[in-house]
C-alpha cells in the first residue's frame, strides 16, 4: 500500500501555474517509484480567486491548509502601493508560520562567481514592518509600524539555534540595524544573544545589515547561518539567490507549530509569465523540503539526485541559468534522469 499525503496546492499566478504543473508532474513520477501517493487539493488565491469567489483568500483555502497542515504554493502577485494585502503575508500570519527557512546552495555545473555556497537563511516571518500597520498622521506624513516582540524574536532565535545544532552546522550571525533602531533591533539581537548562551558549541556573532550585504558579495564563505528579521531576511534572500545563479533556484519553507507552506523565494515574475520560460527549480527544491518534512526521504533523494544530475550535465537548463530549454522540457529531463536510475 502506498503512503498517501493530502496536500493543499496553490498554483498562484504569473509563472506560478507553469512551475507548479512541472513540479507536480515530477513529484507524481517520483511518488510512483517510491510508493508515495499525492492527493492534491488545488486552491485559488489572489486576484483570480477574488473574481471567482469575491475573496482574495477564500474560506476553503484556510480550511484546506488547516486540515492538511501542508501546502505547496506558487507565487501570488501583490499590487504595489495600494490594493489588497499580500496573500503570502496573510497566510504566514494566519497560521503563525513564524520561521521562513531558506537554504541557499550552489548546484553542480553552474558557473557563478562563488562556487560551493552553502548558506542557511532563517527569517522571522510574522512581525517587523510586514505587520502592515500603516496610517496617515497628517497629510503628507505616513507612519509604518515596525513591531518586534520578545516572544517572536526568541522563538525565531530558538528555531535557528536548534536547526544549527541538529544539522551539525557551526555558526550563526544575527543581522540587525540596532545602531539606529536601538530598541526594536536591539530587542531582536538581545533575544538571539540570550539564546546563544544555551548553545555554547555554536559560534555566535552579530553583523549590521548594510555591512552584511557588502560582506556577502565580497566573501560569502564567512557565513553559515544568517538569522534575520522579516524585512532584512526578505532582501538578503534575493541577494543570496544572486550568489548561486538567481531566483529561479532558491527554495523556501514557511514553518509553524501546526502547519507548513512550502514556496520558492521568487515572486510571480510577470515579465516571463505564460511563455514556458520560468525555471521550476526553486519550487522543485521547495517540494523536496516538503517531502523531507513529510518524512518521504526516498522520494526527496530521488528528486534531488535527478535535479543535480541534470544541472551537472547542463544540457537541459532554462534560460535564466544559461540554457535554452523551456519549463516543461526541463521537467521532462528531470523525469528522464529519475527513470534512468
Ligand atoms: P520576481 O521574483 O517575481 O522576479 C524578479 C526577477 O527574477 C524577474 O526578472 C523574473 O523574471 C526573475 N525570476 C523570478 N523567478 C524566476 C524563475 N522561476 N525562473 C526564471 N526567472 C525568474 O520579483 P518581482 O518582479 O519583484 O515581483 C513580482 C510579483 O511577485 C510582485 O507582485 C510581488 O509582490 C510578488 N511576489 C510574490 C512572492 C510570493 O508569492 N511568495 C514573493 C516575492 C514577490
Amino acid at each position: 500500500m502506498p503512503r498517501s499525503h493530502t496536500i493543499t496546492l496553490i498554483p498562484g499566478d504569473g509563472i506560478g501555474p507553469e512551475v507548479t504543473a512541472a513540479v507536480v508532474r515530477i513529484l507524481e513520477n517520483a511518488g510512483r517509484a517510491t510508493d508515495v501517493h499525492f492527493n492534491w487539493e488545488p486552491m485559488m488565491a489572489g486576484a483570480e480567486a477574488f473574481e471567482m469567489h469575491g475573496e482574495y483568500i477564500p474560506a476553503e483555502v484556510y480550511a484546506s491548509i488547516e486540515k492538511n497542515r501542508v501546502a505547496l504554493k506558487g507565487p501570488v502577485t501583490t499590487p504595489i502601493g495600494g490594493g489588497f494585502a499580500s496573500i503570502n503575508v496573510t497566510l504566514r500570519k494566519k497560521f503563525e508560520l513564524f520561521a521562513n527557512f531558506r537554504p541557499v546552495k550552489s548546484l553542480p555545473g553552474l558557473v557563478t562567481k562563488f562556487p560551493d555556497i552553502d548558506l542557511i537563511i532563517v527569517r522571522e516571518n510574522t512581525e517587523d514592518l510586514y505587520v502592515g500597520l500603516e496610517h496617515e498622521i497628517v497629510p503628507g506624513v505616513i507612519e509604518s509600524l515596525k513591531i518586534i516582540t520578545e516572544k517572536g524574536s526568541t522563538r525565531i532565535a530558538k528555531f535557528a539555534f536548534e536547526y544549527v545544532r541538529k544539522h551539525g552546522r557551526k555558526k550563526i550571525h544575527a543581522i540587525h540595524k540596532a545602531n539606529i533602531m536601538k530598541m526594536s533591533d536591539g530587542l531582536f539581537i538581545n533575544c538571539a544573544r540570550k539564546m546563544s548562551m544555551g548553545f555554547p558549541e555554536i559560534s555566535y556573532a552579530e553583523h549590521i545589515i548594510d555591512n552584511t550585504c557588502m560582506q556577502l558579495v565580497m566573501n560569502p564563505y564567512q557565513y553559515d547561518t544568517l538569522l534575520l528579521g522579516n524585512l532584512y531576511g526578505d532582501i538578503v534572500s534575493d541577494l543570496c539567490a544572486g550568489l548561486v545563479g538567481g531566483l529561479g533556484l532558491v527554495p523556501g519553507a514557511n514553518l509553524g507549530e501546526e502547519c507548513a507552506i512550502f514556496e520558492a523565494v521568487h515572486g510571480s515574475a510577470p515579465d516571463i509569465a505564460g511563455k514556458d520560460l520560468a525555471n521550476p527549480t526553486a519550487l522543485l527544491q521547495s517540494s523536496v523540503l516538503m517531502l523531507r518534512h513529510l518524512d518521504e526521504v526516498a522520494a526527496a533523494d530521488r528528486v534531488q539526485k535527478a535535479l543535480e544530475a541534470v544541472y551537472a550535465e547542463g544540457k537541459h537548463l532554462t534560460r535564466d541559468v544559461g540554457g535554452s530549454n523551456g519549463t516543461s522540457a526541463f521537467a521532462d529531463a528531470i523525469i528522464e534522469a529519475m527513470e534512468a536510475k
